[in-house]
């Protein structure tokens, strides 16, 4: 069986981070995604289960009492958070496991999971970031600007990270991350 294991994707809203590991999931189905939980109301099409957990705040600082999450965060206004349990169940099932999540979270894996692969995705540019929050058309105005200037001070962390990867064209961005996820040790 092969040995299971944790790659963190994380990076400022609107990076492409969402897109990078959609196009990775089709392209290696050995990967899997931890669907995480949030406190966030559904957007049209998202589905219980698949896309997340929606859970009421109560639930979810519940959990959060209980030691169920690996990592949890407090991102524009609403909750998001890894459940434990089942990645560590598919972790010890010899499974590789995707976490795509924000950048607070994704600090708190350093201590509850140390051994997991963590990558940061850059923007080219803020510039380009706040086109492609705005071509993404999911936000209001007030959500993007409070995207935008988290992006700001979150772009500096990238350097905690074990592998920084640019988002400027798209093929070159995946040929990085197969590059490390792959990598022999
Ligand atoms: P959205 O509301 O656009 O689905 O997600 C907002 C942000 O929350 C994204 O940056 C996404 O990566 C992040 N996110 C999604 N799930 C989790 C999670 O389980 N933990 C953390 N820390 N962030 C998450």
């Amino acid at each position: 069986m092969q040995t299971g294991r944790l790659i963190v994707i994380t990076g400022p809203s609107g990076v492409g981070k969402g897109t990078l590991v959609r196009s990775l999931l089709s392209r290696h189905p050995e990967l899997n995604l931890s669907v995480s939980a949030t406190t966030r109301d559904p957007r049209v099409g998202e589905v219980e289960g698949k896309d997340y957990y929606f859970l009421s705040r109560d639930r979810f600082c519940e959990a959060i009492a209980n030691g169920q999450f690996l990592e949890w965060a407090e991102y524009a206004g609403n909750y998001y958070g890894t459940p434990r349990a089942l990645v560590e169940e598919k972790i010890a099932l010899g499974q590789q496991i995707l976490l795509e999540i924000e950048i607070v979270g994704a600090k708190q894996i350093y201590i509850t999971f140390p051994k997991a692969l963590r990558i940061f995705i850059l923007p080219p540019s803020l510039e380009e970031l706040e086109r492609r929050l705005r071509d993404r058309g999911t936000d209001s105005e007030a959500a993007i600007l409070k995207r935008l200037e988290r992006a700001k001070t979150e772009i500096d962390t990238g350097k905690e990270f074990d592998v920084l990867v640019i988002n400027d064209d798209f093929e070159q961005a995946i040929r990085d991350l197969e590059a490390t996820i792959f990598a022999k040790p």
